[in-house]
């Protein structure tokens, strides 16, 4: 398997428009392991976990966010589906019975091992987690 930084130096060389496997699991082309589903949210679990309860947070519909990928393409109009999207963290949070506390991320861009071009929140829990990150 690639390292997370060849993941994200690819991911950032396709074009910027290209649909990624988060729309395939959007629209159950292939199959993700779903825990919270609404109009707007679909939160599922990654496949290759960082920690015991590691879930991703995404905006259902891409063109919700008007083709933002990435969190510096985010304008004004985003602020609703931008915010929805750390609520339905906390409502996870809860259904995953992360009350000790859980760490939300979004990596963005290669310097920051974005690999997948479709906004994202992964949360993370079920571990003591260590600062600073790698
Ligand atoms: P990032 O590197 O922040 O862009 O995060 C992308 C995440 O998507 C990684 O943690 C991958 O493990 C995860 N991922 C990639 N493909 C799938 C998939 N088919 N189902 C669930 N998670 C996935």
């Amino acid at each position: 398997m690639a390292s997370e930084k060849e993941a994200a130096l690819a991911a950032a060389a396709l074009p910027a428009d290209s649909p990624t496997i988060f729309d395939k699991i959007i629209n159950k082309e292939i199959p993700a392991n779903v825990v919270y589903e609404d109009d707007k949210v679909l939160a599922f679990r990654d496949i290759n976990p960082q920690a015991p309860i590691h879930i991703l947070l995404i905006p259902k519909v891409k063109d919700g966010l008007s083709g933002v990928s990435k969190v510096p393409e985010a304008e004004e109009r985003h602020i609703e589906i931008l915010g929805r999207l750390l609520y339905t963290a906390k409502l996870v949070a809860k259904q995953e019975g992360l009350e000790d506390g859980f760490r939300l991320v979004i990596n963005d861009g290669p310097s920051g091992c974005q690999s997948v071009y479709h906004l994202h929140i992964h949360l993370l829990g079920g571990r003591q987690m260590n600062w600073p990150p790698g």
